[in-house]
């Protein structure tokens, strides 16, 4: 258990849900206010990894964060070798102290356990456990975790986060973990991708940028696209244009995913969305799916209101959600920006939020 865990009680002032940079920042912001938060950060479970729900948000299947302000490319190892937990650095899923990425910008790994850092520095505290289930209905809230204990809170910030969509396929279920994947990042340097040829799936800034890491691993990288006109950046698409890896291939969806017990993925069918009787077979060693993403909800069962998209709604522009004392920050509720720095900025209004609320509480 993290040292700081044991600080635990079943009766907090304010707990958050969620690791990313919403969370993190809501719990330094709530910290420095002297409201002790505590954070369910999630579990490091094999289930949580298999369905990309491991705790620290989606920022860590990002390798270089260069949109992120103050962390431009340059020697952070220093900083991050004297800020953070020996322990924690040496879980860290990327070569962050590999001499030749001395200049490379900040990853999202390093970047997000930064954050953690700083909110434990001033009084965070965190717990490895996932909520579960909630009741919302009445003051204290109560919260389960994954171990089955009941926290009680009288004020609650939800900052789960997003996951990956899928394609919805069994073919792709069938071979997930074996050529299939929703983050480059994570499964890129297994063996089988090695020189192989490998397909992208979806036209916006996640599938160009899974598009370029891998280019660094395979032999061709084919970028499948239901149109024929990318979503992402102009300068994300600009680079994979410029790719010589990079093979687009224009208005095509995946119909099924092939391979066999022994290899896994070994090619896909491919067909144009207007004409689905015709269809192509393309080889490929893996498939990385990029099509967007769903917001983290289904551990609220209904105790929040949801937009038409499945995303928590928030009353105007505050934090606040459909129950007084609950609220929000980050991807659960931003079906827009989906940003790094958009998922901070709204933890810190949340953690505002829950501050002005309690202080009216005391009164
Ligand atoms: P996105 O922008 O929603 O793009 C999803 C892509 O998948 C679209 O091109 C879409 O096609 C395609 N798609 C959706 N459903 C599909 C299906 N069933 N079959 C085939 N293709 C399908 O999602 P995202 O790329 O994950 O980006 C999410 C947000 O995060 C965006 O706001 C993005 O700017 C941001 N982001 C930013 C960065 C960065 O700043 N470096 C990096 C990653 C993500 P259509 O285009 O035809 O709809």
């Amino acid at each position: 258990m993290d040292a700081v865990n044991s600080q635990r009680s079943n009766h907090e002032e304010l707990v958050i849900v969620g690791s990313g940079p919403a969370g993190w920042t809501a719990a330094l912001y709530s910290a420095r206010a002297s409201l002790r938060p505590l954070v369910f950060e999630g579990a490091f479970s094999p289930e949580n990894q298999d369905a990309g729900l491991l705790p620290m948000g989606q920022l860590t299947t990002t390798g270089d964060i260069e949109n992120y302000p103050g962390f431009p490319k340059g020697d952070a190892r220093t900083y991050i070798q004297t800020a953070l937990d020996p322990e924690r650095v040496a879980v860290l899923p990327y070569d962050t102290f590999d001499d030749s990425r001395a200049n490379a910008a900040i990853s999202g790994a390093v970047l997000v356990e930064l954050m953690r850092r700083q909110a434990v520095n001033f009084g965070a505290r965190v717990v490895s456990e996932d909520v579960v289930r909630v009741d919302f209905r009445t003051r204290p809230f109560k919260l389960w975790d994954s171990q089955g204990e009941l926290t009680e809170a009288h004020a609650v910030i939800i900052a789960s986060g997003a996951s990956a969509r899928w394609l919805e396929l069994d073919s792709e279920e069938r071979y997930k973990g074996r050529g299939v994947s929703a983050c480059a990042v994570c499964d890129a340097a297994a063996p089988r991708f090695f020189q192989q040829p490998l397909a992208v799936v979806g036209g916006g800034d996640s599938a160009v940028e899974e598009a370029l890491y891998l280019t660094r691993f395979a032999s061709r990288v084919y970028l499948i696209h239901r149109r024929d006109v990318l979503r992402a950046s102009p300068i994300l698409t600009q680079r994979a244009l410029n790719s010589e890896k990079i093979v687009p291939v224009w208005n095509r969806v995946v119909r099924e995913v092939l391979g066999d017990e022994q290899r896994g993925v070994t090619a896909v069918t491919l067909c144009d969305p207007k004409e689905p009787g015709v269809q192509e077979r393309l080889d490929v060693a893996g498939v990385f799916v990029a099509i967007g993403r769903r917001p983290n909800v289904a551990f609220l069962d209904g105790a929040l209101e949801l937009d038409a998209q499945g995303y928590i709604k928030r009353i105007g522009w505050s934090a606040a959600t459909s129950v007084p004392g609950v609220f929000v920050a980050g991807d659960v509720a931003d079906p827009v920006y989906r940003q790094a720095v958009i998922a901070a900025g709204s933890g810190a209004m949340a953690a505002l939020d829950a501050q002005r609320f309690l202080n009216e509480l005391e009164r």
